[in-house]
């Protein structure tokens, strides 16, 4: 179990969409960005509703221009998650948002700095009780304007300690910027220190959270394509959330955000930092003792069971029998493959034996009766009814290892069949 560090909780929302509370005792929401553009109203709430029934707590949205601002009021009406506005170089943006409806905003002190501008930001939120992102990102953390400031922080960057520079700056703004909130006794707050450098948001987030109570927002910007963008995200992200830190999180892939909120969730999951819906899937690697086409399988129960169990049913597909029945140890519902044929048990107890092209129908017929059986209270996850009897290699299985290298069995025939 891990323990989260205490931080002080914000929530945004509201009855309609539901409230989502950030850090404290609130689980660690999954958060994501819409990739098109906001002011196409039907494609925006089209895109924000998939990242919901994807399981997205909060999605994003830019809001560059005054017709983006000006569909947020059509938008909101129609989807099912709060929504934060990110506002990009423009205060007025912000102002334009929180008017229409927003439910959060996110400020970057590299983009919008001015004090005056911020400070009418913060009046806004405190009206409407909306909470306020400060994001210190890698990326727009160094100074644009000012020529002199600019080189000063750029040089820094070229240096050999790149990363005491950057965390230097990053700490030095947000305690300014923090400043300007908490003199306007402002504390709605949430922050980020994002970078596409994995050692540095661990080094980042790990200063930030020594300094400041305010739930953090975890994510690694810019992670790339989703093939390698996973392990840049979830190294450091998981790293952080198993010493406790991080209340909400983004994963940022250059691909469809459905993969960002499937990979957060997953994450979670495993870290058991939220509750999984759906199942839990554990499968052989790359062995040389399946004797079925145990890849094309998986795939096929991953995505065949993501649509009809609801429950978190631990389903191990294992290749054989050697290693199999300690493997799958646990697992409510199992098979094991043996040559071309598949056992499958049910919290240990043997139920059917078939051939492999039947195992993907009866894998899900068993997961689905196992399923009415617990939500009827009739058995409960994770239970182990009995000791799984691992099935005998050469009748059952056909995949009897040293019998068949020593030539004792000549023709092999499934149960039943
Ligand atoms: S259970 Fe069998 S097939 Fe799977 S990894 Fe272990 S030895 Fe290989």
């Amino acid at each position: 179990m891990i323990e989260r560090r205490k931080t002080r909780q914000v929530q945004l929302g509201d009855e309609r969409v539901g409230i989502v509370k950030i850090g404290g005792d609130a689980p660690v929401s999954v958060q994501t960005m819409t990739s098109g553009y906001t002011y196409e109203i039907n494609s925006c709430v089209a895109e924000i509703n998939r990242m919901a029934a994807a399981g997205a707590d909060i999605v994003r949205v830019a809001v560059p221009g005054k017709k983006d601002t000006a569909a947020l009021k059509e938008i909101i009406p129609q989807v099912s998650v709060p929504l934060v506005a990110d506002v990009h170089f423009h205060f007025g943006r912000a102002l334009e948002s929180v008017e229409a409806g927003i439910h959060k905003i996110r400020l970057n002190p590299g983009n919008i700095n001015d004090r005056k501008q911020v400070e009418e930001v913060i009046a806004a939120c405190k009206e409407k009780k909306l909470p306020i992102r400060i994001g210190v990102n890698e990326g727009s953390i160094i100074e644009r304007k000012d020529k002199q400031k600019r080189l000063k922080e750029l040089g820094g960057v070229f240096s050999d300690n790149k990363h005491g520079h950057f965390l230097a700056i990053m700490i030095t703004k947000l305690e300014e910027y923090l400043d300007i909130f908490y003199e306007n006794d402002f504390y709605d707050i949430t922050i980020s220190a994002k970078s596409p450098d994995p050692t540095l948001v661990i080094a980042a987030y790990t200063e930030i959270s020594k300094r400041f109570d305010h739930p953090l927002h975890l994510g690694v910007t810019h992670a790339g394509p989703k093939e390698t963008g996973t392990i840049r995200s979830v190294v450091p992200l998981g790293h952080l959330l198993a010493a406790g830190i991080g209340d909400t999180v983004r994963i940022s892939y250059a691909n469809d955000p459905v993969y960002e909120v499937e990979d957060a969730l997953e994450m979670l999951y495993c870290l058991g930092l939220r509750e999984r819906k759906g199942v839990d899937l554990i499968a052989c690697p790359t062995c040389g003792r399946i004797e079925v086409d145990l890849f094309t399988l998986v795939q096929q129960v991953r995505e065949i069971m993501a649509d009809e169990i609801e429950l978190p049913i631990k389903v191990a597909v294992m290749g054989c029998i050697v290693n199999g029945p300690g493997e799958a140890e646990g697992a409510d519902v199992a098979v094991f493959a043996g040559k071309q044929r598949g056992i499958i048990y049910v919290q240990g107890e043997k139920v059917a034996t078939v051939p492999e092209a039947e195992i993907l129908t009866a894998l899900l017929e068993e997961c689905k009766k196992f399923e009415a059986r617990v939500k009827a209270g009739e058995a409960s996850l994770g239970e182990k009814v009995v000791d799984i009897v691992p099935p005998d290699p050469i009748g059952e299985l056909g995949s009897g290892i040293e019998k068949i290298a020593a030539g004792q069995v000549a023709t092999l025939t499934v149960e039943g069949k």
